[in-house]
């Protein structure tokens, strides 16, 4: 088993996102980290901003690829050929959710398993929720984010998701 996938939302690529993707090298020869089109999701950058700022974290590195993929998982695995599922988990909070979508994805094809990572501890922390929303409020992000995301962070005015936040718009 050499190829894994590693999909996610990545709105915006985090360093916690980077940190499980390395990590995922060491168990596996080539990851192919998938770009969800997340129609439901609303995400705060589009697709394409997504796939480049994640192909631009991994330009020097040829084990990494970047795809976008808007059906099933399964069917994202098995058009890479990949043998696993890469995913990160941060605290028990994650649990749930990856426990139910292991679960989900063995129902539907029991020959691809579900490999996690943790990231390093000064990353439990971050999420791209997160991210967005310090940002939004004129937070420094600048030592969670890989060079390309951060580029683009400072460029795009991000909504708050929080509805009593007060704050509407990025002050960038
Ligand atoms: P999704 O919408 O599928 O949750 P995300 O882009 O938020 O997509 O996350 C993709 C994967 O990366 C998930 O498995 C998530 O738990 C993991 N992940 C994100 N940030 C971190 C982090 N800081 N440490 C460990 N895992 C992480």
């Amino acid at each position: 088993m050499t190829v894994a996938v590693y999909p996610g939302t990545f709105d915006p690529i985090t360093l916690g996102h980077v940190d499980v993707a390395q990590r995922g090298l060491r168990l596996f020869e080539h990851i192919v980290i998938g770009i969800a089109t997340n129609p439901n999701k609303q995400p705060a950058f589009d697709h394409a901003t997504r796939l480049s700022m994640a192909q631009e974290t991994f330009a020097d590195e040829p084990r990494v690829e970047v795809a976008g993929f808007g059906g099933l998982l399964i069917d994202f695995a098995r058009q890479h050929h990949a043998g696993a599922i890469l995913r990160g988990l941060r605290a028990a909070s994650d649990f749930e959710y990856e426990f139910q979508m292991a679960t989900m994805n063995r129902r539907l094809d029991a020959t691809i398993e579900t490999a996690f990572v943790m990231a390093r501890e000064d990353y439990t922390f971050v999420s791209s929720h997160f991210i967005r929303e310090i940002s939004a409020m004129g937070g420094d992000v600048s030592s969670l984010l890989p060079e390309p995301a951060l580029r683009r962070m400072k460029n795009t005015e991000i909504t708050s998701d929080f509805p009593d936040s007060g704050v509407e718009k990025s002050p960038h």
